[in-house]
């Protein structure tokens, strides 16, 4: 047994701490951490669960990072996807400290610091150049996933090289021509990676993740089939995709007209940046589209995911301003539903077809490829890495679970293979690595409007409540002293049942209150508590006698 070095136990250890990404898919944030110096690798945010009622976004915990801010020497991002960048704008707002990433990337965290009025120390860099933060040597590895510009990233530490994944496919005809730089890896792996941190979220699926360009076969087929409009719903951030559908549209002679703000924003960044071209005369405005015959024209829009406000959800529910679905209309969702969206994709097919539209989508025809690589791409990940530890991230946790099955089967011991929770700590020398006792906060931290981390599960516990079984509250004026009741009680309901049918309902209940703070009175209780825990039960019981419901139940006294 070695012995344990009390103050200076930190000494020439490097923790790696994941703050997000574990256990779900979004918010992926890692920080690395020796001695004075910390760096982080991405800041993503993720999208609120159904339970979480009212909420917008869902951020990382940043306390641990603003507790030791002093420490923190930069960030570097692997792409621009919102899991990877959209927590940056609230943590800057808390801490200043420089940001690396390529040129994409960088075009599209500029555009969400401006939303949020925000200069930040951004600092671009290209697939291949190296950056110094703190102590911490960084190689970026050009790669391939569903947005371009990704990287890898391989980091030289005190300890030991960590070679982090990002999100990555491995796609070999790309549809900008730039594949992943498998010599470098090669390299990388010869040299010695003590630890490898790879993407899980596709470790269920067999064999290899298809090619992008296979997307652009079955495009091809359906333009040539169509002799009418052809509406296309995409990820504004796979510039690739959208570059694929431009081109089509090109090819068969059809004109394209842009809808929905961030394809607007997206599509504007990628043409000044370089990674789309659209031939002049190609892009036509929205609202403009009227005098074009259906058969020369292509609108690429939001909603792939059936979001609410997006445009295609507008279109198919009537409410677009200047594009009405209409008998003849393809529409192409092309992507797939990301796990909980299902219901609300359906939604959205359901509608078009009911206004008669031919609508195309995954489930019955490849429109569309998945950015995250297979299994068979995970082994080759493994085979040129050759990682002495091995520790899944980016997914739930049976992605994760199976990821750790493929580098077992590599041959990796299990013993080196260290699945673990968001704020737990990975300590890591040159000999050893292992999970530490203590754990950083890394909880979600809810936005709701202009409220970061305000709503806690007390508030969401009280939504939940509230939407399940509304609300009644009992409101009476009553003299302190004698208990006597001068005004009341009267009973207001929202989300219970609808008064105007129920009024016997409202008017026993009422009858209740009135008994209870009788009663109340007789036998002397003055205490405002008391009496409102005394209405409260006695209601309770009453309602859910009558109704088999529990809403929440407000009483409020007002002395006289
Ligand atoms: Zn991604
Ligand atoms: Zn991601």
């Amino acid at each position: 047994m070695r012995k344990r070095k009390k103050p200076t136990e930190d000494r020439g250890l490097l923790k790696l701490i994941p703050l997000g990404g574990l256990n779900e898919v979004g918010k992926n944030i890692t920080a690395l951490e020796y001695q004075n110096d910390i760096m982080l690798i991405d800041c993503g945010m993720s999208f609120p669960g159904d339970e979480m009622y009212g909420i917008d976004i869902v951020l990382p915990d940043f306390s641990y990072l603003v507790k030791n801010r002093d420490k923190l020497k930069g960030m570097i991002l692997t792409h621009g996807h919102e899991d990877h960048i959209g927590g940056i704008p609230y943590l800057l707002k808390e801490i200043d400290l420089p940001v690396y990433g390529t040129r994409l990337t960088l075009g599209l965290v500029e555009n969400k610091l401006k939303e949020h009025n925000i200069k930040g120390r951004l600092k671009t860099i290209s697939a291949g150049d190296e950056v110094r933060i703190g102590c911490f040597r960084i190689e970026t590895i050009r790669t391939t996933h569903s947005i371009a510009d990704s990287v890898c990233l391989a980091v030289e530490t005190p300890v030991g090289t960590i070679f982090h994944t990002g999100d990555f496919k491995i796609d070999y005809t790309p549809v900008d021509g730039e594949p992943i730089n498998f010599q470098r890896l090669a390299e990388i792996g010869r040299k010695g990676v003590l630890l490898m941190l790879a993407d899980s979220t596709n470790a269920e699926r067999q064999g290899y993740t298809a090619s992008e360009k296979k997307v652009g076969t079955v495009l091809e087929n359906i333009f040539r089939d169509s002799n009418d409009r052809i509406l296309i719903a995409t990820f504004s951030s796979n510039v690739h995709r959208v570059q694929r559908i431009i081109d089509t549209a090109v090819m068969f002679g059809r004109k394209v007209a842009v809808s929905g703000r961030s394809m607007l924003n997206v599509l504007s960044l990628a043409v000044e940046l370089g990674y789309t071209k659209i031939p002049a005369g190609t892009l036509v405005d929205v609202n403009r589209i009227k005098n074009i015959p259906g058969r020369e024209l292509v609108i690429i829009t939001t909603g792939s995911q059936g979001e609410p406000m997006s445009a295609l959800a507008r279109m198919a529910s009537n409410e677009h301003r200047t594009v009405q679905i209409r008998s003849g209309d393809k529409v192409i969702l092309s992507s797939s539903p990301v796990p909980g969206n299902e219901k609300t994709v359906s939604n959205i097919v359901n509608k078009l077809f009911e206004k008669g539209a031919d609508v195309i989508y995954s489930d019955i025809a490849d429109i569309h490829v998945s950015g995250h690589a297979s299994v068979e791409e995970l082994k080759l990940m493994h085979s040129l890495i050759k990682p002495k530890y091995f520790m899944p991230v980016h997914g739930e946790y049976r992605h994760l679970h199976q990821s750790a099955v493929i580098a077992e089967e590599m041959g990796m011991p299990k013993a080196n293979i260290f699945i673990l929770k968001n704020g737990q700590v990975l300590n890591l020398d040159k000999n050893e690595i292992s999970i530490s006792k203590t754990e950083v906060p890394a909880g979600p931290v809810l936005v709701d409007g202009l409220g970061v981390g305000d709503v806690g599960n007390i508030v969401l516990r009280d939504r939940k409540l509230l939407s399940e079984s509304g609300l009644i509250i009992v409101v009476a004026a009553i003299e302190k002293s004698s208990g006597e009741i001068i005004s009341g009680p009267d009973i207001i309901s929202r989300g219970f049942v609808y008064v105007r049918e129920n009024e016997d309902l409202i008017e026993s209940t009422r009858m209740t209150v009135e008994k209870r703070l009788e009663k109340c009175r007789e036998n002397g209780v003055r205490d405002w508590g008391a009496l409102k825990n005394a209405v409260r039960d006695e209601l309770r019981e009453f309602i859910y006698a009558k109704t088999r419901r529990e809403p929440v139940i407000l009483p409020i006294f007002i002395e006289v």
